[in-house]
């Protein structure tokens, strides 16, 4: 009715207008923000002092390293080489010529300010031979030279200034405790098998973020506690801009909940069959699936098996990204370990699964062929648009039938590639031999700069629209189920505080940064530790 049309008019407005909040408004409600100090000596030993993880991995300690790395005059060679050639890296072209030369005059001629003198043996060697002729050939030894020096002295002096401490002021602050009360909530954006997802908005940060939630009882009386602690296990662990990442994980008096980043684009799904024209166009199917490419080789190279690959579970973000969701029925299988359990969505399974034969991630690449298939036809391989087809007679086709190509969108690269990832034996298939034969590589993605799709800087075929919500009706979410009339014990109680880790440290440091906070709380003051202020 139209109260119903109100309501949802209502939710949209504040959510999107909750998505394009100004910075001064942010700035007025994190004024009386201040950093903590580190608790005693006892917390320094709990950041473990390794150089992976402090200054590469986590932004905050990125970012602060290199500030280090920049105010002595020792180390500025280093730092800048390092910038200039992730710079060179993701160039192309002429720019990566120019860069080239660049990084030679800067870094290898003796008379240079910013000349490496810190390198020795085979890096010092390296250097010394560095042309535009062998510069692909030897600029990684330098490189890793580079990086062997910093692991050095200069880390350990890091670990001594200022710029650590104030890494363990950030790592104090990461530990907060996470409640309802530092969000706020708007609109539903889906339901899933344990309650619903909202959108939520962090109050000092103004970062939007989606927020998976669990009913406590509902999951106690379905059994779910396991997988949702392996869905968040799995979620924590990977880090690949083409996979959700989990940002916090907190519990209320009748929830637990997952805050993943906001997808919201719609998923694919949504785009293939309900906004008119059926299908998608070749450069869009080209780009999301090089990114879910990405995706599943993250997962696969941490033994992690998807098994729910599906348009419907791909979201897009709000500049046209697709990101990989769900990791509900993804599997661990370290050291070769293999499963035979039936897991996945009808008409994406692939025939080994269908068979119960054992299988590690070949099914991946066999869900993704029916996925690339369904963005081009606006139908599945074995089973038409709506089609009525019983179980037994789509796993017959499944195992007996070859693919046909009848849509007139399809052209030979995607037909290629759809063949490969559809063979029905996996030491044929794209992807799982053991050769190396890298999906990344197939004609399909003659356009696509892997490189520069991994750090976001191809830029999507198309970008959804700022004022539009790509949701269902809050109406259609209506059917709220009834609460579950079990009791929670002591055991369960432990269980949830378990779950509830709070911030997760990479995506929380990105948070900071990427709205300002970490540039607004870090200017140096003397912090009554004896620390003299840092140059700015
Ligand atoms: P379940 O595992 O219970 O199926 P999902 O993770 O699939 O739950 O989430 C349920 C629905 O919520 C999805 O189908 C989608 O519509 C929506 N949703 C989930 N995650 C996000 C997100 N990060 N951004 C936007 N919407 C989301
Ligand atoms: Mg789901
Ligand atoms: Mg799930």
């Amino acid at each position: 009715g139209d109260a119903g049309v109100l309501e949802n008019l209502v939710a949209n407005t504040a959510y999107l207008k909750a998505q394009q909040m100004d910075r001064s408004e942010l700035r007025r409600r994190r004024l009386s923000l201040s950093l903590p100090k580190p608790k005693s000596l006892r917390s320094q030993d709990a950041v473990v002092k390794q150089y992976e993880s402090l200054c590469e991995q986590q932004p905050i300690g990125k970012r602060l390293f290199h500030q280090f790395l920049t105010s002595d005059p020792k180390y500025m060679a280093a730092a800048r080489f390092l910038e200039e050639l992730k710079d060179w890296h993701y160039a192309e072209g002429v720019s990566r010529n120019f860069t080239q030369k660049k990084i030679i005059n800067m870094f290898s001629q003796a008379g240079s300010r910013s000349f490496l003198s810190f390198l020795t043996g085979n890096g010092a060697e390296a250097l010394e031979n560095l042309s535009e002729d062998n510069f692909e050939e030897v600029i990684g030894t330098i490189k890793e030279a580079t990086t062997e020096f910093l692991k050095g002295k200069p880390f350990l002096e890091y670990l001594e200034s200022p710029f650590y401490y104030k890494f363990l002021q950030w790592k104090e602050y990461e530990k907060q405790n996470i409640s309802d009360k530092y969000f706020y909530e708007f609109r539903i954006l889906g339901k899933g098998g344990f309650g619903e997802v909202c959108a939520v908005q962090v109050k000092h940060t103004g970062q939007m973020y989606a927020c998976k939630k669990l009913h406590k009882r509902c999951l106690k009386k379905k059994g779910g506690e396991q997988l949702v602690l392996l869905e968040k296990h799995i979620l924590e662990k990977v880090n690949s801009p083409f996979i959700v990442n989990l940002a916090y994980a907190y519990e209320n008096k009748t929830h637990l909940c997952l805050v993943i980043d906001l997808m919201n684009g719609g998923d694919l799904k949504f785009h293939i069959y309900d906004l008119g024209s059926r299908g998608l166009r070749m450069d869009r199917i080209v780009y999301y699936s090089a990114q879910i490419t990405c995706g599943l080789l993250h997962l696969h190279s941490m033994d992690i098996t998807y098994r729910d690959m599906k348009p419907e579970n791909v979201l897009l973000d709000s500049k046209g990204q697709c990101c990989l969701s769900d990791l509900g029925l993804a599997v661990e299988l370290p050291n070769g370990k293999t499963v035979c359990q039936k897991a996945g969505t009808i008409g994406y399974m692939a025939p080994e699964i269908l068979k119960q034969e054992y299988y590690r991630t070949s099914v991946d690449w066999w869900a993704l062929g029916c996925s690339i298939y369904e963005m081009v036809a606006a139908r599945l391989p074995f089973k038409d648009f709506r089609e009525k087809v019983q179980t037994s007679e789509l796993t017959r086709r499944t195992l007996e039938d070859n693919v046909k190509f009848e849509h007139k969108n399809f052209n030979e690269p995607t037909k290629d590639i759809i063949t490969r990832f559809l063979k029905k034996k996996t030491d044929y298939r794209l992807g799982c031999n053991r050769t190396g034969d890298d999906p990344r590589k197939h004609a399909f993605f003659k356009n696509i700069n892997f490189h520069r799709l991994e750090v976001g800087l191809v830029e999507p075929p198309w970008v959804p629209k700022s004022n539009v919500v790509y949701v269902k009706d809050m109406s259609d979410f209506k059917d709220i189920s009834e609460e579950e009339d079990v009791n929670l014990d002591a055991k369960d109680e432990k269980f949830f505080k378990e779950f509830s880790t709070g911030a997760v440290p990479i995506r929380w440091q990105k948070e900071m940064i990427d709205t300002g906070v970490f540039d607004d709380l870090n200017c140096f003051q003397i912090n009554g530790h004896g620390y003299e202020t840092a140059k700015s």
